[in-house]
């Protein structure tokens, strides 16, 4: 048996226990779940899904929305969800490339997904658009229901493609990652194992169910443990207080755990039966951890991954979680450093390319052979794209994406080295650094900084010089309300290079 469907869901087919905690408290039991998933699979095996053809999601976070995710993969297909946040327009690159024999988008975009699917010209079967709102209905349950509700899994191998996710792509086209059943059902089992999900478990899930930890980490999680999840269409304090006192656990980026800290009711009573929060998808502050800890005497499990690999890292569930760092490479999976240029393998405390190795490492892009090769290894790791560090006893530290690397007069700059000094700063709240064109050095230093009232230009850069070497100093300051961020959190230090790109214009013109 090694159908994703039938190692994840199929176990608890005939449970009448709770999957699903709805925001109007109703709940949907595992029996009503499956049979749900299995109408969906007649549904689309009946529009001409095939074994290996795509169906694409732009689908509001209701509970039809999982079903449509694992009733794909039991029909066969390979489900590509996408970013809710997308326009049409850029929605249109994403079916042009993956050519789905059908879509599932929001009443308002059908016309617009019906005249994109037709332009992919002709099919076996014409490609179908169906429709799903954010009250649960639309065309999509309403074909269902007509469906019987029981299917047989279409056969598919181990290394068969279940899903396509879009990176992303803040560096040039979106790529799609093919991941396969056994990447899926590896790190779902590998994560439940190491953070010990059972059937008690009952799971606060905010996040949004197109990225990998909403939709795998979390979702996979839960439906191999047997266990439920309250799931909120999104994150929103007031309703996550409501509601924490109902759960065990917890999956969230930094910034959902950094909005309960700035409330006063989120304290050690309201949590005292929780019995794991774990945080990703970008990187958690170590004054965070510290703060969570202090206030809840609990301590946030962080892990590493990524959309291509799943989960590679992950501080222990009972252990030393260090502040400020991802963990232990998960059983199974192998994390090693390597020099950026050379591909040298380097030792303990040296900072370097992350690769990694294992059952999670997706297939490769989708229709970009030559971008796959370019990100494997020989020995078939693959190239990660964050910079990090392994401690002696194998920790890892993320250093910042590679991109983000900043090289200042020949010299490189880890801007992660330069935030952590800025965060301490009092009257900050977060900072980034990046590197912008300047005349003399190819790229300078500067830093944009947030917080209730942050020290002025002059006093910054007099109390890093203090700390860092010259190459490293920061040259500008910057102010802003709060960093531009994407929906999972991450900090979009694209988006402030291109604003602050002529930081140093003055100089160019003098
Ligand atoms: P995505 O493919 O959207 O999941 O983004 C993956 C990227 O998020 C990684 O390459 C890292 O740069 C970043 N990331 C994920 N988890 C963490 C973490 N715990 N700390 C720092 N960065 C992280």
């Amino acid at each position: 048996m090694n159908h994703l469907i039938d190692q994840l869901l199929t176990p608890h087919a005939d449970r009448d226990s709770v999957f699903l905690i709805l925001p109007d408290d109703t709940t949907v039991d595992y029996r009503r779940f499956t049979q749900r998933v299995n109408q969906v699979a007649g549904l689309l095996a009946s529009l001409g899904v095939e074994p290996g053809e795509r169906v694409a999601a732009q689908t509001p976070k209701v509970w039809t929305a999982l079903a449509l995710y694992l009733g794909t993969i039991k029909a066969g297909g390979v489900f590509v969800p996408l970013n809710t946040d997308y326009t049409l327009d850029e929605a249109r690159y994403f079916v042009e490339n993956a050519e789905p024999q059908v879509a599932v988008c929001q009443p308002d975009d059908a016309e617009g997904f019906t005249a994109l699917l037709k332009s992919l010209g002709s099919s076996r079967v014409d490609r179908r658009v169906l429709t799903l709102n954010s009250a649960g209905e639309g065309s999509l349950p309403d074909a269902a229901d007509k469906c019987p509700t029981c299917y047989e899994s279409v056969p598919r191998s181990p290394q068969d493609v279940a899903a396509i996710l879009y990176t992303s792509g803040t560096t040039g086209r979106s790529k799609g990652a093919m991941l396969t059943h056994d990447n899926l059902w590896s790190n779902a089992k590998v994560l439940k194992d190491c953070w010990q999900f059972t059937q008690q478990d009952v799971l606060l899930h905010a996040l949004p169910i197109f990225h990998t930890h909403g939709l795998f980490v979390a979702t996979n999680v839960l439906v191999l443990s047997g266990g439920s999840m309250i799931f909120m269409p999104r994150f929103r304090v007031d309703e996550a207080i409501r509601q924490l006192p109902k759960s065990t656990s917890m999956m969230g980026v930094p910034t959902f755990y950094t909005r309960l800290l700035a409330d006063s009711r989120f304290d050690q009573d309201l949590v005292r039966h929780m019995r794991i929060f774990v945080s990703g998808s970008a990187p958690l502050l170590a004054e965070t951890h510290r703060t969570f800890r202090q206030r809840t005497g609990h301590q946030i499990v962080e892990r590493y991954g990524l959309t291509e690999t799943g989960m590679n890292t992950s501080n222990p569930y009972q252990g030393e979680c260090r502040a400020g760092m991802v963990g232990l490479a998960l059983p199974g999976i192998e994390v090693r450093i390597a020099a950026v240029d050379s591909g040298e393998i380097l030792s303990p405390d040296n900072i370097g390319s992350i690769q990694v190795r294992g059952p999670n490492v997706f297939s490769g892009y989708w229709r970009m052979p030559e971008k796959t090769s370019e990100d494997f290894t020989k020995d078939g790791f693959f190239v990660t794209g964050d910079l990090g560090r392994l401690s002696e006893d194998l920790y890892l530290t993320i250093v910042g994406r590679n991109k983000d690397l900043i090289i200042s007069g020949g010299y490189n700059v880890y801007p992660k080295e330069v935030e952590l000094l800025l965060d301490c700063l009092p009257g900050v709240d977060e900072s980034a650094v990046i590197g912008v064109p300047h005349p003399d050095f190819g790229e300078g230093v500067i830093a944009v900084l947030t917080g209730t009232a942050p020290p002025d230009e002059e006093t910054v850069i007099a109390a890093m010089s203090e700390h860092l070497a010259r190459f490293k100093q920061l040259k500008r300051i910057f102010y802003r309300s709060e960093l531009p961020r994407n929906s999972m959190g991450k900090v979009q230090k694209n988006r402030l290079r291109k604003w602050y790109k002529d930081a140093f214009l003055t100089e160019i013109a003098e």
